[in-house]
C-alpha cells in the first residue's frame, strides 16, 4: 500500500455515507442493535464492532486504520493524548518486580511514569544512555520485560540504533517500545526495525494543525488486542470522534506538511551556522553529529525540530531574542504550521549551562519570512 492509498482512500466507504468525500463524524456514545443475537456479537466482540465509543467509534476506527497502514503495523489503537499512549503501552507490559530499562531523559511525561508512578507498583527502571548499545545491554537484568526507547529525543536528539536494540531483546525476550513522535512513519518505521510497539504524540506532526491531543499505539494484533482488553477499556483515555475527525482531515495534508517544514529546515540551518551569536547546534541530520551516520540509515528525511545555543549567558539578552521573534511563538510542543520557540531558560536557573539552548520548530511559513524575523532577533544579542 502506498502513503497516498493510504492517506486518500483507505477504510473510506463512501457509498455508506452518501458518497460524501469527507466521512461523516459519528458523534455519538452508543450504538443500538435490533436483535439480541446481533447485540451478542458485538458484545464478544468489542474491538471490532461498535457497541460504545469508549471501546470502538468508526470515525475514530477509520483514523486507526489509516495510521496501522502508515506503521506497517497488524494494528493501532488511538488515544486521547501521546501521554495515554506512553502510559497505556508501558503499564501494559509490566508487572510487579518486573525491570524497564529506559533511555535517558524520555519524555517529560514518561520519566514521571517511570520514576514518580511505578515505583509505588515495585516497578523499577534505570535509564542509561541509549546512543551506545552496550549501554542498554548491560543494564539488562533478569527482572527486564521492557526496554523504553526515543529517537531521536526531542531536546538534544540522541539517536538508539532500533534495528540493534530490537535483535537484542528479541534475543532476551524483552518488548521493545518506542516514541517516534519525532518523525513520524514517513520519516522512520520502527515496526520494520522490529520494535514491537510504537507510540506517539500525534498531537505534533500527525495531526500538525495545534488543535488536537492526541496519541497512538501501533503494534502486533495480539499486543494490541491485549491492551484493548486491559489498559485501554480501563484507563478509557479515548479520543472523541469529532478530534479524530480532525487529524484524518489533517492526513491528508501530512505528506506535503513534512516535505515544506523539512526544506525549510535545511534553509533556516543554514542561514543559522553562519551566525556569529549561535555556538551550537543539535539536529540529527547537522553535519557535526556524531550520529549522522545512523540518522541516514534510519530516517527518511531530515525533520523541523532542533536546538541552538545562544553564545551569550545573559538572561536578559536571552529574553529579549526570543520576545523580538514575531512569528516564532514562545510555546511548547511542535509538529503544527505555526514555527515555535522553547528557550531552556524558561525552565532552568540563570547558572545552569543549558541557560541559552532554545528548542526551535520551523513551520510552514515562507522561508524567506522566517529568516529575517531570526536576522532581526539576532542583532539584538551582544557580540
Ligand atoms: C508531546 C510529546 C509527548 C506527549 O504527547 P501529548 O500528546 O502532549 O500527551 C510524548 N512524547 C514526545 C516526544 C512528545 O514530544
Amino acid at each position: 500500500m502506498n502513503e497516498t492509498f493510504i492517506i486518500n482512500q483507505l477504510g473510506e466507504d463512501r457509498e455508506k455515507y452518501f458518497n460524501a468525500v469527507a466521512p461523516p463524524v459519528l458523534q455519538t456514545s452508543n450504538f443500538a442493535y435490533r436483535t439480541v443475537d446481533e447485540f451478542a456479537e458485538a458484545v464478544a466482540n468489542e474491538k471490532d464492532i461498535p457497541i460504545y465509543t469508549r471501546g470502538n467509534n468508526p470515525t475514530v476506527n477509520m483514523l486507526a486504520e489509516k495510521i496501522a497502514a502508515l506503521e506497517g503495523a497488524e494494528d493501532c489503537l488511538m488515544v486521547g493524548s501521546g501521554a495515554a499512549a506512553i502510559t497505556n503501552a508501558v503499564m501494559s507490559q509490566v508487572n510487579a518486580g518486573d525491570h524497564i530499562v529506559s533511555v535517558r531523559e524520555p519524555y517529560t511525561w514518561a520519566a514521571h511514569l517511570m520514576t514518580g508512578i511505578l515505583p509505588r507498583f515495585r516497578v523499577e527502571t534505570t535509564f542509561v544512555d541509549g546512543t551506545r548499545i552496550e549501554n542498554i545491554e548491560n543494564a539488562i537484568n533478569e527482572r527486564t520485560r521492557l526496554i523504553y526507547l526515543e529517537s531521536p529525543n526531542s531536546w538534544t536528539f540522541e539517536m538508539q540504533d532500533l534495528a540493534a536494540v530490537s535483535e537484542l531483546a528479541k534475543k532476551k525476550q524483552i518488548t521493545t517500545v518506542v516514541d517516534n513522535s519525532y518523525c513520524t512513519a514517513l520519516c522512520q518505521r520502527p515496526i520494520d526495525l522490529g520494535i514491537d510497539l510504537v507510540i506517539y504524540s500525534a498531537t505534533k506532526y500527525y495531526n500538525g494543525h495545534s488543535d488536537v491531543v492526541v496519541g497512538a499505539i501501533c503494534g502486533s494484533k495480539e499486543k494490541i488486542a491485549s491492551i484493548f482488553r486491559n489498559e485501554f477499556m480501563t484507563f478509557g483515555n479515548i479520543l472523541a470522534p469529532q478530534s479524530a475527525w480532525l487529524m484524518l482531515r489533517s492526513l491528508r495534508t501530512l505528506p506535503i506538511r513534512l516535505k515544506r517544514s523539512s526544506e525549510t529546515t535545511r534553509r533556516v540551518l543554514e542561514f543559522l551556522r553562519n551566525s556569529q551569536k549561535i555556538e551550537g547546534i543539535w539536529y540529527p541530520f547537522d553535519e557535526q553529529n556524531t550520529q549522522i551516520e545512523l540518522a541516514r540509515r534510519q530516517m527518511k528525511m531530515p525533520m523541523g525540530l532542533f536546538t541552538i545555543a545562544l553564545k551569550t549567558r545573559d538572561v536578559a539578552a536571552i529574553k529579549r531574542f526570543c520576545e523580538t521573534l514575531e512569528y516564532f511563538l514562545i510555546a511548547v510542543s511542535w509538529g503544527g504550521y505555526e514555527s515555535l520557540i522553547m528557550p531552556k531558560c524558561a525552565f532552568v536557573s540563570a547558572d545552569d549551562p543549558r541557560v541559552s539552548m532554545i528548542r526551535c520548530y520551523i513551520g510552514l511559513e515562507e522561508p524567506d519570512v522566517l529568516i529575517a524575523d531570526l536576522e532581526r532577533a539576532l542583532v539584538t544579542l551582544p557580540n
